[in-house]
């Protein structure tokens, strides 16, 4: 018997070794430079960001998580406020409105594309003032999740908070490098913040995300909230902010990075067409919207059969992930919410019945073929 190499979920060294002369190179021009902090790889990184997205500004920071919260920060959210988003997402899209003091009104998923529905998004804005727990409650704001990849339906979702009055921020920490209806994600909104986390799909070798807007003013804030509140220099301080920049030595890796990343896209999208050719006869295979393209961030699947297929995968020796097991209004730091059970009954079920396969671009057909095999028939 031959020993077989273990799979990756998502293979981070085979890409290293890929992009190692320019990795080892941006990394030494760091150290002989030595300015750690806010140095020039960050400015070089924010212009190749943005020009990539195509908006006017990107400002870097020090995760999804941050990109998230400031610009909530700089749009002045607080107790009273009401931000909707779905609870079939990441913990970090919600817990930053609750960090805030403001309150979170989840609104349930297209059952296809796991994004958040706008039709439900325009009837509980609707219904904020008749439910007796969020009569008092101000709409300021919506967080659009763009789901393992694939971008929100952003023309309605930006038209239903234009009549309202509220912001949109899109949760793009999944979907950098995916399109919509032919702009970037990171672009579909006034606001857009990404994660650099090592498993997304343009990922760092630490934490680290961007915040994007075409909003000059906007960008001044951001850039203000990202050290401390600053003003005209470091000790002049004009409001409250966050230490939240991101490292010199990150930039200049994602800057490597960035060099293959289009090239990676692609073999995403390559490997997730081989695999919805393998197993739509077996599985719910993922729902590209026909105006969308994803980065596949996961490939993600939905089965009635889901304990036995994991076993197989298991078996085999694969590894394999649920994103998400729990919706966050079932989670234990949200209960003060008051959310029960079957209250949003997609992301309740897709809750049941999704999981994710190894995703990423250097995944070989061979080993696509053993995935393929050990679901099917357990070997
Ligand atoms: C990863 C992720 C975040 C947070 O990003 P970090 O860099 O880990 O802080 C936020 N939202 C979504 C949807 C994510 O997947």
């Amino acid at each position: 018997m031959t020993l077989k190499k273990r799979m990756d979920f998502i293979d981070l060294k085979t890409q290293q070794q890929a992009i190692m002369p320019s990795l080892q190179e941006r990394i030494q021009r760091v150290l002989d430079h030595g300015q750690y902090i806010m140095g020039p790889e960050i400015h070089e990184l924010e212009a190749r960001l943005a020009s990539y997205v195509g908006v006017k500004h990107a400002v870097s920071c020090s995760s999804g998580t941050d990109a998230l919260l400031m610009p909530l920060m700089a749009y002045g959210v607080g107790p009273g406020d009401a931000i909707f988003t779905t609870p079939f997402t990441f913990i970090a899209t919600a817990e930053v409105v609750e960090l805030l003091g403001a309150t979170t009104v989840f609104v349930d998923i297209d059952a296809r594309t796991f994004n958040i529905a706008p039709h439900l998004l325009a009837a509980a804005i609707a219904d904020l003032g008749k439910n007796p727990r969020t009569a008092s409650l101000r709409p300021r704001g919506v967080i659009p999740v763009d789901l393992f990849g694939q971008p929100a339906d952003y023309d309605r979702i930006n038209a239903i908070a234009a009549q309202h009055g509220l912001f949109v921020l899109e949760d793009a920490a999944q979907s950098f490098g995916g399109t919509y209806k032919g702009k970037r994600a990171g672009a579909l909104a006034e606001v857009a913040a990404t994660s650099f986390f090592p498993a997304k799909p343009l990922g760092g070798y630490g934490d680290g995300g961007a915040v994007f807007t075409d909003n000059d003013h906007l960008a001044e804030i951001l850039r203000s909230i990202r050290v401390h509140g600053q003003g005209t220099d470091r000790y002049d301080n004009v409001r409250l902010g966050i230490n939240g920049r991101l490292d010199t030595l990150q930039a200049a890796i994602l800057l490597a990075k960035l060099e293959v990343f289009p090239r990676e896209v692609a073999a995403r999208q390559e490997v997730a067409r081989r695999y919805s050719q393998a197993l739509e006869s077996l599985v719910e295979v993922p729902y590209v919207a026909p105006d969308c393209t994803s980065v596949w961030a996961q490939y993600s699947v939905l089965s009635d059969a889901r304990a036995l297929l994991l076993e197989r995968l298991k078996q085999a020796g694969i590894p394999a992930a649920i994103y998400y097991p729990k919706p966050i209004h079932l989670q234990a730091a949200f209960a003060h919410l008051g959310y029960q059970p079957g209250d949003f009954p997609v992301s309740e079920r897709a809750a049941a019945r999704i999981f994710s396969l190894p995703m990423h671009p250097y995944l070989t057909q061979d080993d696509q073929d053993r995935i393929v095999a050990a679901l099917k028939t357990g070997r």
